[in-house]
């Protein structure tokens, strides 16, 4: 069995048998992989406490060829972002990060771009517990996974947006549609010129720039809207965490 040594943050967790847990990890360099921690449900397991969801940590495990579940060796913690755990809306919010970065990939599959996007918002989300960190999360992991690419002209009829322009964003053609093309994106959602240049600057600056962009009140809800409908396309399912966030928001 090949060894592997890679950074890797636990997004997950279930019950295997009677004292094992299977761990899903997003790893740096080797994407999403599932992972068996031998009787980590004892009392004296050498792995304490260290397993719990969101923790970054130095991950060495066996790989099992022909097989997806592999087995731990060493877990050693980075991170453990408790901040996190302390508070229901930021659990709420990093059990939504997690989710949503583990469903953009496939397992075996890596990016580890999504990685450290991942690893900056969780380490943003301990200090700034706000929205804007959410959306701007959303739109770069769309970027990455090539959705969501066009934000500047009409992919019906390729004009550039002008002043006073009432642009929707289409998830099915995956971008803007001006206010003379909607009959030809029916699925379309309004979005609000402050809104599209908040979306703009995220993808031009970095997670931390977005934080320091002002955004009024109802421009942060028409944002939550247009990309949850995106989201929901992009993924083909409303993520179980999304339930949770709502109730907790
Ligand atoms: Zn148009």
């Amino acid at each position: 069995m090949p060894l592997h040594t890679t950074e890797a943050i636990v997004i997950g967790g279930y019950n295997l048998g009677e004292a094992d847990r299977i761990i899903p990890f997003f790893t740096r360099r080797l994407g999403k992989i599932r992972a068996v921690a031998k009787g980590a449900r004892r009392v004296r397991s050498r792995y304490g406490g260290t397993l719990e969801l969101f923790t970054l940590g130095q991950l060495v495990f066996f790989e099992s060829p022909h097989r997806t579940l592999h087995k731990i060796n060493e877990f050693s913690v980075v991170e453990p972002f408790a901040g996190l755990k302390d508070d229901l809306r930021r659990l709420s919010r990093g059990a939504y990060l997690v989710e949503l970065a583990g469903a953009s990939i496939e397992e075996g599959e890596s990016n580890e771009e999504i990685f450290l996007l991942l690893r900056d918002a969780l380490t943003l989300l301990v200090l700034h517990d706000e929205p804007r960190l959410l959306r701007s999360f959303e739109i770069r992991l769309l970027r990455i996974v090539g959705y969501l690419l066009e934000l500047y002209r009409c992919l019906v009829c390729q004009s550039a947006l002008g002043p006073g322009a009432e642009p929707a964003i289409s998830p099915t053609r995956g971008g803007l549609v001006c206010s003379t093309c909607l009959s030809r994106a029916p699925d379309s959602v309004p979005i609000s010129l402050e809104s599209l240049g908040f979306l703009r600057s995220v993808l031009h600056g970095g997670l931390e720039q977005s934080l320091a962009v002002p955004l009024a009140d109802p421009c942060i809800t028409n944002l939550q809207e247009v990309l949850r409908v995106c989201i929901t396309h992009f993924f083909g399912k409303r993520l179980r965490s999304v339930a949770f966030l709502s109730l907790v928001e």
